[in-house]
């Protein structure tokens, strides 16, 4: 039986958090392999100077090129509309099949955040939810129906708001990111005009 991990998120851009939370996951659950999955429109917070999907997806899979287990899926941007993490695994099983073992991979931010999900009653039939450790945040089994098992990674403190707001401000972001995703920001010139939030 195979074993995919996915890691849902804006991954605007994607950093070595990211990548962090995945391969950690990736290990220490023995998966075949995770799929990281870039947003088509975020439903929780719409950003009017969100980046474009298709550049955000351009650097999520050249970040994860050379990494066998890791890849990129355009799921979430090839479906109209709000990306719903239950629409995002619905999807995955179809590809994968449905004896393929999905493990929905979420930091403590997000993970109390579940409940509120959409159709978030549907999810425990479509995956089991590994939450991941984040600095700044608490690690909490949340209170919904969802298996939840808790991974302690290495800790980054590294986020995609702090990053944009450094390259508005002039300041660097390389070895926070990979060195693709740094060139990348830098040629197509993401985040300059980004006010610092
Ligand atoms: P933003 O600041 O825009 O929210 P972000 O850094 O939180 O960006 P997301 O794309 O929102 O990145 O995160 C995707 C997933 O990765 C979420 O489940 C999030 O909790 C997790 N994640 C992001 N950064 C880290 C990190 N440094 N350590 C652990 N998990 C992380
Ligand atoms: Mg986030």
């Amino acid at each position: 039986m195979q074993r995919v991990g996915v890691l849902g998120g804006t991954f605007d851009p994607l950093h070595l958090g990211h990548l962090v939370a995945a391969s950690e996951v990736a290990h220490r659950l023995s998966l075949d392999e995770v799929v990281l999955v870039p947003a088509g429109q975020p439903w929780q917070k719409p950003r009017p100077d969100l980046a474009p999907a298709e550049d955000r997806y351009a650097m999520t899979a050249s970040a994860v090129a050379d990494d066998p287990r890791l890849r990129a899926s355009r799921v979430d941007l090839d479906r109209a509309g709000p990306s719903y993490t239950v629409d995002t695994l619905a999807d995955l099983r179809d590809e994968l099949g449905a004896s393929t073992e999905l493990y929905f991979i979420t930091g403590a931010d997000a993970l109390a955040g579940i409940p509120t999900w959409h159709r978030a009653e549907e999810l425990p039939a479509l995956a089991r939810f590994v939450g991941v450790t984040r600095p700044g945040h608490a690690l909490q089994v949340p209170a919904v129906p969802v298996e939840v098992s808790l991974v302690d990674i290495p800790a980054l403190d590294i986020s995609s708001s702090d990053l944009r707001a450094r390259v508005a401000a002039g300041r660097p972001i390389r070895y926070l990111v990979p060195d693709v995703v740094d060139r990348y920001v830098a040629e197509h010139g993401l985040y300059r005009g980004t006010a610092a939030r």
